[in-house]
């Protein structure tokens, strides 16, 4: 088993092409909490300047690590680490490897991953969440489909005969599904009545089938700003250097001292250095959004970790900490963990499609309603992944 998983790793970062499997051990475990790139380098004895000698890009990158996330580290019999995949997005991860002695080289590189795609039906035997859950062994999407559905129907009262119908994709990377899945459509029918919602593509929000908003979040642009500097990119392509660098954020070019205040409702998680982001607040909101303001000059007086705030009030001054260019907001917003487009979800920040946008989802939506009416009268066999005991004891 153990040579297998090698082989998967190794053919699929295409790193190496001979190594020694008897002396090495493939190590996959949670990145631990409050650990950052420079403290796992003391750790493994990597040199510091390794990190410090990062672009302010990648510095700010590095600061992108969950914790909790899973990572793979691969390390010889002495204890010395070899190599490491460390995921910083869904598409993007930091790969250290030892290229002599005690050096050690960084690159960014890409999360590879393969697709699914399918339309399933479940019969409800006990409850949405925990019928898809067993049918497909995804908790991810057990969870995607709630959260679609947003409390506007009521899971109490379904019955024994009820049916859940989802069209969704997700990717799948090392014989497990990865990130979150991407629903097209959801379907819950009680009692002979169909209740569905779709994902509007432009915003990424579930829409019901007359184009209403299933959500109750709405976000402000956190501050007064001369220009944005810098768009939220998931793969951005530098010209010059010729690499793939995402930028998991907005950049707005403010003056030092510009008053920031919270995009929305919610509680304060983090007050803090945070690495390439310099001085950081991060709030939690209700959905699952996160909010993230980087670079601070300073905080506002009173905000610290575990307080509740209302959108609007005071949180921080802008500054340009943990850079050496000019001052700006770096604002992330995150949806569940994932980085998404900060820009996408302010704009989105009404109950109305707008005209035009409400006539492309409404046709969309017809066809996905019509793909879900006829697989309710197929037989479906959710996807399955059998391998996902494997993946949970890589070194035994
Ligand atoms: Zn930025």
């Amino acid at each position: 088993m153990r040579i297998f998983i090698f082989l998967i790793l190794f053919t699929t970062y295409q790193l190496f092409a001979i190594i020694n499997i008897d002396a090495t051990q493939l190590e996959e475990s949670p990145w631990p909490k409050g650990e950052t790139l420079l403290t796992y380098f003391e750790k493994k004895g990597i040199p510091q300047h390794l990190y410090y000698d990062l672009s302010e890009t990648d510095k700010e990158l590095c600061a992108e690590i969950a914790a909790e996330t899973k990572f793979q580290q691969l390390v010889d019999s002495s204890g010395r680490l070899k190599h490491a995949l460390i995921p910083i997005s869904e598409e993007m991860q930091i790969h250290l490897s030892q290229t002599s002695d005690n050096e050690y080289k960084l690159d960014f590189v890409s999360i590879e991953t393969m697709s699914i795609e399918q339309t399933i039906v479940i019969p409800i035997s006990s409850s949405p969440y925990q019928d898809i859950l067993s049918n497909t062994g995804n908790k991810a999407l057990a969870n995607e489909f709630i959260r679609a559905f947003n409390k506007s129907v009521s899971f109490n009262r379904l019955q024994v005969g009820d049916i859940v119908a989802i069209k969704y994709k997700h990717k799948v990377r090392m014989g497990r599904f990865f990130g979150t899945p991407e629903v097209d459509v959801a379907m819950i029918k009680s009692k002979a009545k169909a209740n569905y919602v779709f994902k509007n593509d432009i915003d990424g929000r579930y829409y019901d089938e007359k184009a209403r908003s299933l959500n109750t979040f709405f976000m402000r642009t956190p501050l007064q700003y001369k220009r944005i500097s810098s768009p939220f990119d998931l793969k951005r392509f530098h010209p010059v250097l010729k690499i793939y660098r995402p930028h998991l954020g907005v950049d707005y070019a403010a003056p030092t001292g510009r008053q920031i205040n919270a995009a929305a409702d919610g509680k304060i998680t983090f007050v803090g250095t945070k690495g390439g982001y310099g001085k950081t607040i991060e709030i939690q909101h209700k959905n699952g959004y996160k909010t993230l303001y980087a670079h601070l000059n300073g905080y506002a007086k009173n905000v610290k970790s575990g307080k509740n705030i209302k959108q609007g009030d005071l949180i921080a001054y802008v500054g340009s900490t943990g850079l050496s260019s000019g001052p700006h907001l770096h604002f992330g917003v995150y949806l569940h963990g994932r980085a998404v487009d900060p820009l996408k979800v302010i704009n989105s920040s009404r109950q109305e499609l707008p005209a035009k946008e409400k006539q492309i989802f409404l046709k969309k939506a017809n066809i996905l309603k019509q793909e879900i009416e006829n697989a309710t009268k197929l037989e479906s066999k959710p996807y399955k992944i059998e391998a996902f005991e494997h993946s949970s004891n890589l070194n035994t």
